[in-house]
């Protein structure tokens, strides 16, 4: 089976990933193999490709929103899935299921946590194998290049919403209009909140002001109300002053990176008057389930760039420079 796989970090221009062919995998204890169908590229792939997060083995198959058939069974699976049926492989391949954080239902905190892309080989291959625990099922009325998006542009961000204390028909704001931004939009929306979106792509203010927005402008300008939220997608940590400049006393601010710039020294004022700043750090099971369900239901519509498998250090370039509307899918 072919895989584009990374060996050496460095700058994605230099077309980190290689076309390989690799034995198809067999499953182990608990795991599926999926026949992959599509897989989203996030800006996590494009950190590790560029080595400002480093997985624990290289070579590694990056990808991490795989959508895929089963066609394979490892031992002492339970009867979840079976051979033929649809699931979806988020950023979370798997947790321990015993420590403190599992145990309280957050075991996207948990410190032998295992991400998929990452520690494990991803999608951006022809086939790959996932844990049947952490395998999400797929609402049938979402088509495979659109739930793609959503296993982690989507998931995360329906996170980053909740985690930003977002109550209906408030006042948010987004910062950075990438993949995730215009699925948390559709949310928020649908929830009756007001949106104001900062990003510096001409292109990426007039796709929000398209997707409902109100107000659509950079990060220097100063929106027209003070926002009660805010969630920055970017990994620029000088954003954050600037962010909670615009946010009324008691609002969230939520950052929703994996990686980010220094955030720099800024003035208490500007947090006091019981602002809260906090991270996001990907997503549980049951955000998955939750958003997966609410997606099918409002309906999210992703808006996709397609690519061939082998197009796939394409894809990633045309994201490090903000060249897509929405999300790179590589289809499979
Ligand atoms: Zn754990
Ligand atoms: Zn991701």
């Amino acid at each position: 089976m072919r895989a584009m796989r990374l060996f050496q970090p460095g700058s994605a221009e230099d077309n980190r990933l290689k076309l390989i062919d690799l034995p198809v995998p067999e499953p182990g204890l608990h795991q599926l193999r999926l026949r992959v169908h599509a897989c989203g590229v996030c800006h996590t792939d494009l950190h590790t490709v560029e080595g400002e997060i480093h997985p624990p083995a290289l070579p590694i198959t990056p990808g991490h929103q795989v959508v895929g058939v089963i066609d394979a069974l490892g031992a002492e699976c339970s009867e979840r899935f079976k051979i033929g049926d649809r699931a979806g492989v988020p950023w979370l391949y798997s947790a321990c299921g015993s420590c403190e954080f599992c145990l309280r239902g957050e075991e996207n905190l948990c410190p032998n946590a295992q991400f998929t892309g990452f520690h494990v080989d991803g999608g951006y291959a022809e086939t790959m194998l996932a844990r049947e625990e952490y395998a999400l099922p797929l609402p049938a009325e979402i088509s495979d290049v659109q739930a793609a998006p959503l296993l982690c542009a989507g998931i995360v961000g329906y996170r980053s919403l909740r985690l930003a204390d977002l109550n209906p028909g408030e006042k948010l704001g987004l910062v950075g209009f990438g993949a995730s931004a215009h699925l948390s939009l559709q949310v928020a929306r649908h929830w009756g909140c007001t949106i104001f979106v900062f990003t510096r792509s001409v292109e990426h203010r007039q796709h929000a002001l398209d997707l409902g927005a109100a107000w659509a402008g950079g990060i220097e300008d100063t929106p027209p109300d003070l926002l009660d939220r805010a969630v920055i997608f970017a990994p620029a940590g000088w954003m954050v002053p600037l962010t909670l400049g615009k946010i009324r006393p008691g609002g969230t601010l939520a950052i929703n990176a994996i990686h980010t710039t220094p955030i720099p020294e800024m003035p208490y004022q500007l947090i006091y008057g019981e602002r809260t700043l906090r991270s996001v750090a990907n997503a549980t099971y049951q955000d998955g389930v939750e958003f997966l369900h609410l997606a099918a239901e409002i309906p999210v519509r992703a808006t996709v760039r397609t690519y061939p498998l082998t197009e796939a250090n394409q894809a990633l370039l045309d994201m490090k420079h903000s060249r897509i509307n929405g999300e790179a899918v590589l289809m499979i």
